[in-house]
C-alpha cells in the first residue's frame, strides 16, 4: 500500500512511527496510508522553514511571483492527476474537483500580483525635509492547518499568498485525504521554489499542537470545524501568535414569496447536495416566508430530487459522491433520525441509498426535511451532509431574526425579485458572505473569505487583501537626511 509522507526541506520523507489508513470513500476500503508526524518531525519542518526564511525574505517580490506563474502552469498541466487524487480520497465527483482546483488556481493568480500588493504607502514632507512610509514585511515561519473538504483549494487559500509575501510555510493538511495536497506542494517545488520555503507535515493533534506551541512559528491560519477553530485560536493567541481560525457553518437561504421559484429550486439543489453537502458554504436551511411558498418549494424540490444521482466519484453522470468516512455517514443519518424523532417531516429520505457495485461506500442520498424548528438538534448543529432543512416562517423579519440568532454566520442568501428587500437583508444580516439570488456567494480571490460570529475567530479573513495583511506586518519609517555632507559617495546609476 502506498504511504503518503511529508515534504520537509525539499525532500519527501516516508519513514515514521505512526500512520493511519486513507480510505477511498466510494468503495469504503482503505487504499493508502498516511504518516502521522510526531513532535520531532514537525520541529524538523519548522527548522527547515526557519533556515529558508532569510534568503526567501530577501528574494525580490518579482522573482517570488515568477515561481507562482510557473506553479500556476503546472497546476493546469496536472489538473487531471490532482482531481483523480481528490476523487479517490475525498469522494467528490471529478468535475466538482475541477471546480475546487480552479478556485485554488485563482488564489495563485492573485499571488502572482505580489509586487503590486506589497507596494506600501509613502508620504513626502511629513515635516521639513522629512519623509515617511509604511512597508509590509513578512512575518517569518507561518503555519496552516486545513480541513478534509477542500484538500486542494483551502491550502491554496493560504500558502501561495503567504509565500509570495516572503514568509516560509509549514502546512498540516487533513489526514483524511492528504494525497492531492502533497502532490500540489511538490509541483510548487518543481516550479522552482527553494527547499524549505514550503514544508508539508501530515499528522493529527500532536503535529498541530507542536505548531501552536513552537515559538519559531509566528502565525497560524486554520480552517475546520468550530470547536477545533476555537481551540486553535485560544492556544495560538495565548502563545502570542497571530491567528485566523475559520470554523463551521449553517447557511440559510430565505425564499421570499416573490422569488423566481424554479431558479431558487435549481440553485438550492446544487448548493445543498453538491459535494454531498460537505462545503462550509453549502446551503443547508431553506427558510420559506409563508406557507404558500413553502408548500410550492417542498413540492418542486421533491420532484427535482427524484433525478438526483449519488454514486462513485469517477462516474461523470453522478451529481455527488459519498461522504468522507463511515463514522460521518452514521453521524449524518443520526441527524436525520433525530429530526424525525423531534417531529419534523422527512419528505425525501436518503438514509439508505442503493449504489450498485459500491455497496460498502459511504453514501447518503439527498434528503429533504420539512417543518424543522429552531429547537431541533438538526437545526442547531452543522450536519455537513446532503440534507436540506425547510423552516417555515411568516415574515422576512422572522427569517432574518432566525439567521441572526444562529451561532454561525458564514454564508447566506435571499431569493427575491424585490430590490428593496434584498438591500435591507444584505445591510442587516449578521453573516459575513451574502448572496442575492446567488446560492454560494464565495468571494473571488481578489476579495477575501470569512464568516462572522462563531464561523471565524480572529480579525482578518482568508486570502485576497486580508491574506496580504495577515501574512505581513506594517513597519512605518520616518526619515530626515541632514542637508550637508551626505551626497558624498552617493551613486547616481542603477547598480548593474
Ligand atoms: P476538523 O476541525 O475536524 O479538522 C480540521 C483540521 O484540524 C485537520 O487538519 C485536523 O487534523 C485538525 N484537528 C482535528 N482535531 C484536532 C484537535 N483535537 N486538535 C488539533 N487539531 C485537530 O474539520 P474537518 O472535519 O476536516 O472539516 C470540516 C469542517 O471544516 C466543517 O465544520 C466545515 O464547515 C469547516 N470548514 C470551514 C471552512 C470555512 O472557510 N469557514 C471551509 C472549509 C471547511
Amino acid at each position: 500500500m502506498q504511504t503518503i509522507g511529508h515534504l520537509i526541506g525539499g525532500s519527501i520523507v516516508t519513514t515514521g512511527e505512526r500512520h493511519q489508513d486513507v480510505y477511498n470513500p466510494s468503495t469504503g476500503t482503505p487504499s493508502k496510508q498516511v504518516l502521522l508526524a510526531n513532535k520531532a518531525t514537525v520541529e524538523q519542518a519548522i527548522a527547515a522553514a526557519q533556515a529558508a526564511y532569510p534568503a526567501w525574505r530577501n528574494t525580490p517580490p518579482a522573482k517570488r511571483a515568477r515561481v507562482m506563474y510557473r506553479f500556476r502552469a503546472l497546476l493546469e498541466q496536472h489538473a487531471d492527476d490532482i482531481c483523480r487524487l481528490i476523487g479517490e480520497e475525498h469522494g467528490k465527483i471529478i468535475h466538482d474537483a475541477m471546480g475546487e482546483l480552479q478556485r485554488g488556481i485563482e488564489n495563485v493568480e492573485y499571488a502572482c500580483g505580489v509586487p503590486e500588493l506589497l507596494k506600501g504607502e509613502h508620504s513626502k514632507n511629513v515635516g521639513p525635509a522629512i519623509d515617511s512610509w509604511s512597508e509590509f514585511q513578512p512575518l517569518g515561519v507561518v503555519a496552516g492547518i486545513t480541513p478534509f473538504n477542500f484538500p486542494a483549494m483551502v491550502p491554496l487559500w493560504m500558502y501561495p499568498i503567504a509565500i509570495a509575501c516572503g514568509n516560509t510555510f509549514v502546512l498540516k493538511p487533513s489526514e483524511r485525504d492528504p494525497g492531492s495536497t502533497l502532490f500540489i506542494a511538490q509541483l510548487l517545488q518543481e516550479a522552482g521554489l527553494p527547499e524549505g520555503v514550503l514544508n508539508v507535515v501530515n499528522g493529527d493533534k500532536e503535529a498541530v499542537d507542536t505548531l501552536l506551541d513552537d515559538p519559531r512559528v509566528q502565525a497560524v491560519s486554520f480552517v475546520g470545524s468550530t470547536p477545533i477553530a476555537e481551540y486553535i485560536y485560544g492556544r495560538a493567541s495565548a502563545n502570542g501568535k497571530r491567528c485566523q481560525a475559520l470554523g463551521g457553518a449553517k447557511n440559510h437561504a430565505i425564499i421570499m414569496p416573490d422569488a423566481d421559484l424554479d431558479n431558487a429550486v435549481n440553485a438550492l439543489t446544487g448548493a445543498a447536495f453538491g459535494s454531498s453537502g460537505e462545503r462550509c458554504m453549502a446551503l443547508s436551511v431553506a427558510v420559506a416566508v409563508g406557507d404558500e411558498i413553502a408548500d410550492a418549494l417542498v413540492s418542486k424540490m421533491k420532484a427535482q430530487m427524484t433525478a438526483l444521482k449519488v454514486g462513485a466519484f469517477s462516474d461523470k453522470d453522478n451529481d455527488f459522491g459519498p461522504v468522507i468516512t463511515k463514522a460521518h455517514q452514521q453521524k449524518v443519518v443520526g441527524y436525520i433520525d433525530s429530526a424525525e424523532q423531534q417531529g419534523a417531516e422527512v419528505v425525501v429520505d436518503g438514509r439508505k441509498p442503493v449504489v450498485t457495485g459500491y455497496e460498502q461506500g459511504f453514501f447518503v442520498g439527498g434528503t429533504l426535511i420539512d417543518r424543522v424548528t429552531a429547537e431541533m438538534v438538526c437545526y442547531q448543529e452543522e450536519i455537513f451532509g446532503p440534507v436540506l432543512l425547510v423552516v417555515r416562517v411568516n415574515s422576512m423579519q422572522e427569517a432574518m431574526d432566525l439567521i441572526n440568532a444562529h451561532e454561525y454566520g458564514n454564508g447566506t442568501c435571499i431569493f427575491t425579485r424585490d430590490g428593496e428587500a434584498a438591500r435591507y437583508f444584505s445591510d442587516n444580516i449578521l453573516v459575513g458572505m451574502v448572496g442575492i439570488n446567488v446560492p454560494l456567494p464565495v468571494p473571488v480571490s481578489y476579495h477575501s473569505f470569512g464568516g462572522w460570529k462563531r464561523s471565524l475567530f480572529g480579525d482578518l479573513s482568508a486570502y485576497g487583501p486580508d491574506g496580504v495583511r495577515f501574512y505581513t506586518r506594517r513597519k512605518t519609517i520616518t526619515q530626515r537626511w541632514p542637508s550637508a555632507g551626505v551626497r558624498e559617495g552617493t551613486q547616481f546609476s542603477f547598480p548593474s
